[in-house]
């Protein structure tokens, strides 16, 4: 539990939520603003700011609970497809600091396109530059 953390609150029953999914670990319910009808956040309990802070036991379950979530959003929302993603920090447009991913329902004609489209220009990397990042990556898992 954080103090002054909206989710760390829903979590604690003090501010109310559309729950969709509750077990002692993960958390499922309606966004309060959504982007499409049936759009659901999904987190742990425990209050983790990012991706990077959760247990992997936790991210686990998280991912789990996910794989069933996903698809009943979609069947819910009468949708084809969804776009699940983690606004993961800050400076990735994240505003509640507490872990959470978003299943929002699509359909072909929303407007809202692929997650590509968040991003403007794309760097010109070099082949070094790719192996040295992808050597980087593996180094620090
Ligand atoms: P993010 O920008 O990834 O941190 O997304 C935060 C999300 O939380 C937004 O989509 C908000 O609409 C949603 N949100 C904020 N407060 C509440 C709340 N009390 N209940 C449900 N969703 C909320
Ligand atoms: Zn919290």
């Amino acid at each position: 539990m954080s103090e002054d953390c909206i989710f760390c609150s829903i979590v604690d029953g003090e501010i109310p939520s559309r729950t969709v999914y509750e077990d002692d670990t993960v958390l499922a319910f309606l966004d309060a603003n959504p982007l499409a009808p049936g759009h659901t956040l999904v987190i742990p309990k425990t209050h983790y700011e990012r991706l990077n802070d959760v247990p992997a036991a936790t991210a686990s379950e998280l991912y789990a609970r996910l794989h069933e979530l996903v698809p009943a959003v979609e069947d819910a929302a009468d949708a084809p497809a969804s776009t699940v993603a983690f606004n993961n920090g800050e400076a990735a447009g994240q505003e509640v600091p507490h872990v959470h991913a978003h299943v929002v329902p699509r359909t072909a004609d929303d407007g809202g396109g692929p997650i590509h489209g968040v991003f403007g220009s794309r760097p010109d990397l070099s082949d070094d530059e790719l192996d040295a990042l992808a050597d980087a990556i593996r180094d620090n898992q």
